[in-house]
């Protein structure tokens, strides 16, 4: 089991060497599209495809009558432009022919299973997805599990599990009150900077002492910051 403990002595060490993150709050249904276009992409990218939706469509009702190929073509930069423009479309499609409005206002009444339940039932939208939803909009003790966060808590023996939906169920079972914001968006820039997937960084890693990675290696690199977020730019 995770316990409370080990993953605020993590959070600790994480903001004694990143700091506390900054936030905004953004709108759900904002959130969800940025977060639909990050999916396999980096934070440039997809953010440039989000200012061009923003750009083209005042409203995103228009992309529901809108021409599929011309959502792709707007959204190309971030790639897999057809599975995207997709569950954009059908996302939209869903909540204005459910609930009589494109808007996400209303899980704001919901609890996380049935946010993350209904929001999953449409194609091209997994658990992930949502979670950036949890925290990032509807401010949530929720910690989203992306490729990084999954591999850096495998590594340092946090958890040991195959997939991200895993480690995002267990590390959530027991996250600390009012951690997630800062524990989520630490552990990215960890593992996007330290922990990285072929050549992790752990000579100068700052959680170096608890880490439990068997292959703990001595590469002495210079540490590139990387500190854009994207979805606390939504
Ligand atoms: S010590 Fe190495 S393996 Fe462990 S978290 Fe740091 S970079 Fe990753």
């Amino acid at each position: 089991m995770v316990t409370n403990k080990v993953i605020t002595k993590l959070n600790s060490l994480l903001i004694k060497r990143f700091g506390i993150p900054k936030r905004k709050k953004s709108n759900p249904l904002n959130l969800l599209i940025a977060t639909i276009l990050s999916q396999n992409t980096n934070d440039k990218n997809s953010y440039q495809a989000y200012k061009n939706l923003k750009a083209n469509y005042s409203d995103w009702k228009l992309l529901i009558s809108e021409d599929i190929k011309k959502i792709e073509q707007t959204i190309k930069i971030a790639g897999l432009g057809k599975q995207k423009s997709r569950t954009i479309k059908s996302l939209l499609s869903e909540l204005n022919r459910k609930y009589g409005k494109v808007s996400l206002d209303f899980l704001k009444s919901y609890s996380n299973e049935k946010i993350i339940d209904e929001l999953t039932s449409i194609k091209g939208i997994g658990v992930k997805t949502v979670s950036c939803v949890l925290l990032f909009s509807l401010n949530r003790n929720v910690c989203p599990v992306d490729t990084h966060v999954h591999r850096t808590l495998n590594r340092i023996g946090i958890v040991r599990t195959n997939s991200p939906v895993k480690t995002f169920y267990l590390i959530n079972e027991n996250l600390p009150k009012g951690i997630a914001h800062s524990f989520h968006t630490n552990m990215i820039r960890l593992g996007r900077e330290y922990c990285k997937s072929r050549n992790p960084i752990c000579n100068k890693c700052p959680i170096l002492k608890m880490c439990e990675f068997e292959n703990k290696n001595n590469i002495a690199v210079k540490i590139k910051e990387n500190d854009f977020m994207l979805l606390d730019n939504i």
